[in-house]
């Protein structure tokens, strides 16, 4: 039966595919296997399970030693249930189908199946099996909490191209029938794992527009939804599904008549991105003969090609920190990261490249074993420059590689999240002296451009300052929305108030640009707002110049732009800037 789910719409276009489920009751690597380790990714699920039924007998042999005043005779018995769940046929013939049918990774097939499971629980009639779910999930989870210490890193799926066999086993003989990933929660490392990857479109229960985990999904340029509450619940493994990015809307079991209606949006879509490519390689000016820069956002150093693709004349913000996620406290030494920028600054084949300082914390966590559970806003806590700032070691390190990458290209250095005055003087003098370790040494080093996010409001109302010590600003008006109100930007159940036209946001925003402006010093905005069309007409009545955002926003903006005559849009944007509900007005 066709049923539909809403959620907050991320990432444009229409996906139209088959559900892959990505539990989220335990946090485990869900990857694809190749079809020749199937027998060892068995294997290994056997060796856990074994070792978990060894544990469970030693519980139990101690807790027989205890005594039945200690250790009543119903804790035995609940472990010999456990024990035979352990043993349970449908759980293993399960499991083995994901691994063998499917390639899922051995954690990823036995929450699959603890999944399918838990369903036909649900169902049951009698109270005392319907309760048996709870054993089920606990032993499962005993399980999977002994693999993650012996568990293979997460790894990206297979790219489409490179699938062959494996492909057609995972679609059962199908060949090209899409897949979606519909999953409670992605953190953005994980959701970086699967660029390039078989999905063609994602949603998950939570999270907000501008969450990370929503940034790289609209990076992937595929159709996304995020804080849809319940899907990875209602979707089943295997459900056809429709993801409209642009409505924010999911559904699920299309009837014929919806799926050819969406099949058809598919294909206008696809048209007009064909028309906009022709727009690669026109200047992006405006009518009334404004040059306007539009730079690329990026993730990874392999981004660059994209972002050339798209027309892009540089980078304006590359977000180094997805290099040193997920690395369970090994970061990247000097010589990975500046190969890492040097890769990017070839890429970008003399473009300018705009790399910003390691931004971590908040809803970008390093790895599981640091999030950040025990601050209760992390938001608002050791991230960004805060937290380069308390390790040194590791700032000086990053501040060395991006220097030496800058001998071979246009780098300018950009830092997240400044706010105090001794910050700006700490971070500066850290630049120096890292500039003097690497002559200390000998070593080639480039001079670079430096600029600061502002992003948080307090920069914003002392741009005096910042503009005194900077070369350059870069407006964050993810953060500045989220910090001017006060909005949790990756929760969805505040995400009606998130609202980057808000007029006190617009109003730091206008500010910025116009002192900046009148420096003579350079100013952008990296946030989400530089790529979305229905501002780019705001920006430049502000007096936007240049727009940094994911290249596959860039050609869109450059329409927006030539159709655009910036002198005349002034006098508007000051309108909407004093207007007591601006969004009434862009339309
Ligand atoms: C921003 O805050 O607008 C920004 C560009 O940085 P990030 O989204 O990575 O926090
Ligand atoms: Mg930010």
């Amino acid at each position: 039966m066709t049923f539909a789910i809403h959620g907050l719409p991320v990432a444009r276009g229409i996906a139209i595919g088959r559900a892959v489920i990505m539990a989220g009751r335990v946090d485990v690597a869900h990857y694809f296997i190749e079809a020749s380790q199937v027998e060892e990714e068995i294997a290994r699920l056997r060796s856990a399970r074994d070792a978990v039924a060894d544990e469970i007998r030693r519980l139990q042999q101690t807790i027989v030693a205890m005594g039945p005043k200690e250790a009543p005779h119903e804790l035995t018995a609940l472990l010999d249930v456990h024990l035979m769940l352990l043993q349970d046929q449908d759980l293993i013939d399960g499991v083995r189908h994901w691994i063998t049918e499917r390639l899922y990774n051995a954690e990823w097939a036995l929450t699959t199946q603890l999944e399918a499971l838990s369903r036909q629980f649900d169902e049951m009639e009698d109270e005392y099996l319907r309760e048996r779910k709870a054993d089920l999930e606990q032993v499962a989870e005993r399980v999977l909490r002994y693999m993650k210490g012996v568990a293979s890193p997460v790894a990206a799926p297979p790219r489409r191209a490179s699938q062959g066999r494996q492909q057609d086993l995972l679609l059962e003989g199908t060949v090209d029938v899409p897949l979606v990933l519909i999953a409670h929660d992605l953190s953005p490392a994980d959701m970086l794992q699967f660029k390039q990857s078989v999905f063609a479109g994602f949603v998950t229960d939570v999270g907000g527009r501008n969450s990370h985990t929503a940034i790289v999904a609209r990076s992937m340029d595929i159709p996304a939804v995020v804080g849809s509450r319940s899907a990875s619940h209602l979707v089943r493994q295997d459900d056809w599904v429709i993801i409209d990015g642009d409505a924010g809307v999911v559904i699920v079991d299309p009837s014929p008549i919806i799926l050819a209606e969406y099949g058809f949006k598919q294909r206008q879509a696809e048209l007009e991105r064909g028309r906009l490519s022709r727009l690669r390689h026109t200047p992006a000016v405006t009518l009334d003969g404004q040059k306007i820069e539009l730079l690329a956002n990026i993730e990874q150093p392999e981004d660059a090609a994209g972002a050339l693709a798209a027309g892009a004349v540089g980078v304006g913000l590359f977000r180094s920190e997805f290099m040193f996620m997920g690395r369970q406290g090994h970061l990247p030494d000097e010589e990975e990261q500046y190969l890492a920028y040097r890769r990017a600054v070839d890429g970008m084949q003399g473009l300018p490249v705009t790399i910003r300082t390691i931004d971590v914390g908040a809803d970008k966590p390093l790895d599981d074993t640091r999030r950040d559970a025990a601050h209760l806003n992390p938001a608002l806590g050791l991230r960004a420059i805060r937290w380069s700032l308390a390790e040194p070691a590791m700032f000086l390190t990053q501040l060395r590689a991006i220097l030496r990458a800058a001998a071979y290209g246009k780098v300018n250095m950009l830092i997240p999240m400044l706010a105090h005055v001794s910050e700006i003087r700490q971070t500066l003098s850290l630049i120096d002296y890292a500039r003097s370790e690497l002559d200390g040494r000998g070593v080639a080093h480039g001079p670079v451009d430096i600029g600061a996010m502002i992003e948080i409001p307090a920069a914003a109302l002392t741009l005096k300052t910042f503009l005194k010590y900077f070369d350059f600003l870069s407006i964050g008006t993810n953060d500045l929305t989220q910090y001017t109100l006060a909005i949790d930007r990756a929760d969805e159940s505040v995400a009606h108030l998130y609202d980057p036209c808000h007029p006190a946001v617009l109003r730091l925003v206008a500010q910025t640009i116009a002192e900046g402006a009148a420096q003579g010093k350079p100013v952008s905005v990296c946030g989400e707002m530089a790529g979305d069309t229905a501002l780019t007409r705001l920006l430049l009545g502000l007096g936007l110049r240049s727009f940094s955002m994911h290249p596959a926003q860039i050609l869109a903006v450059k329409q927006e732009v030539l159709r655009s005559d910036a002198a005349r849009l002034a006098p508007w944007a000051q309108r909407v800037l004093e207007a007591e509900e601006p969004s009434q007005l862009l339309d």
